[in-house]
């Protein structure tokens, strides 16, 4: 059956959008330098020699992510798949444990799980965030798992669950107070996946701050860049203590002696690295600003289009819109995948580099065997999902 499915209607409106442009091909997120003091920073690390781990722009990026996220601790990292590690391993995560995680996220997020012998535990998302959904956490915790004085337990495979790692997805909030409240009651600690959320608050408290560590990852797609990186927040200072100690080879600080008290990790960011986020961070409310804009005239663009919408942030949320996504409203799977490759191709074709959501993770060949709850809604929004173009400077390129 041929697909009534308006593609040319959608691929016209790109078309009419960019058509003044000479920029193409247009990438999904691009690094953006313009304005900043990035090329002074970085001659600043060339000319005095400190371009490695330690340096003035280390410190520099720990304090001004503080100042800017509120929160009271922030640590420098190589990316954000470090971050997430030092983080698990932080809250307790150890060798064959569960942490529970949505199934709709990069794959790093499963990934730093197994990298601690660890196994990742999928509880579906919720249809307005994309985020974990919390009822459904509530109610999967009450059937699986199981409280006792050695900590909670999954029933069916003995192991015991250590955390809980919700993420924002596309910078899009979760509904963290409520994901946050579940996790108390069960004792649970949280640790938030912002990897693609700085920008992103819900109320006046920045993503990241709600569970007892975040994460952000600075790599070369996110917001803002440090061509890679990562960070960890908390507000907890033993356990920033223990994350700068352990990022640092467990080194007792000395002017000579070689001295370390554990096996750990070199996770530490370079500063050249650093120079790079601080000059960005400087203007990320006009990052953020003109991604709005962008979101807006996206929306506007494909109104008049009613088999899809771009996704709209909850009014509950500041979003610092990372990836700006379009839904396709069909309800039949197999048309579905039909229409979205088709278009794929199409806006390739005119070097419009939308993607479609990341498969989920529970499908991908090395997670297929975890524990998981039912995981309709993420297998219906995998299908359905393009991301746009999204970097800020795109959108000096509309006519
Ligand atoms: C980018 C990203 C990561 C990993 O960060 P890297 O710096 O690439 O290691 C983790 N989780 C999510 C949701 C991401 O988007």
């Amino acid at each position: 059956m041929e697909s009534t499915f308006p593609v040319d209607a959608i691929i016209n409106s790109t078309k009419e959008l960019f058509k003044g442009s000479s920029s193409a091909p247009f990438s999904l997120h691009e690094p953006w330098f313009e304005d900043t003091q990035a090329w002074a920073n970085v001659k600043d690390c060339l000319d005095t020699g400190w371009v490695s781990s330690g340096g003035k722009w280390v410190n520099d990026f720990e304090k001004k992510i503080c100042e800017y996220t509120g929160a009271k601790f922030a640590i420098a990292v190589t990316n954000g798949t470090v971050a997430l590690r030092l983080a698990l391993h932080l809250v307790g995560v150890r060798d064959n444990d569960e942490v529970i995680i949505p199934p709709l996220s990069f794959v790093a997020t499963a990934n730093a799980i197994k990298h601690l012998g660890a196994h990742p535990h999928f509880v579906d998302i919720e249809s307005n965030s994309l985020g974990m959904c919390p009822e459904l956490l509530s109610h999967w915790l009450d059937n699986v798992a199981e409280k006792t004085s050695k900590g909670v337990f999954n029933k069916s495979t003995q192991r015991r669950i250590s955390a809980v790692l919700p993420v924002h997805v596309f910078g899009h909030p979760a509904r963290i107070e409520r994901l946050n409240a579940i996790c108390s009651e069960w004792g649970l600690p949280v640790v938030e996946d912002a990897a693609e959320a700085l920008g992103s608050f819900v109320g006046k408290t920045h993503c990241g701050r709600f569970g007892k560590v975040g994460i952000f990852s600075f790599n070369g797609n996110k917001i803002i860049t440090a061509g890679g990186g990562g960070a960890l927040i908390t507000d907890d200072p033993d356990l920033a203590l223990r994350a700068k100690h352990l990022s640092t080879t467990a080194k007792i600080p000395h002017p000579w002696n070689f001295f370390h008290d554990e096996i750990a990790w070199n996770d530490r960011m370079p500063n050249l690295n650093a120079a790079l986020v601080v000059a960005q961070l400087a203007d990320i409310n006009k990052r953020i600003s003109l991604k709005q804009s962008l979101h807006a005239i996206y929306t506007k663009a494909f109104a008049h289009i009613n088999e899809i919408r771009v996704l709209q942030p909850s009014s509950r949320v500041h979003w610092n819109h990372w990836l700006i996504t379009m839904y396709i409203d069909l309800d039949d799977d197999v048309e579905v995948i039909q229409v979205r490759d088709q278009l794929l191709k199409s806006l390739h074709d005119q070097k419009f580099m939308s993607r479609p959501v990341w498969q989920p993770l529970h499908t991908l060949p090395m997670f297929t065997d975890c524990p998981k709850s039912c995981l309709e809604i993420c297998s219906h929004y995998a299908l359905r999902l393009i991301n746009l173009p999204s970097s800020p400077q795109l959108v000096q390129q509309i006519s």
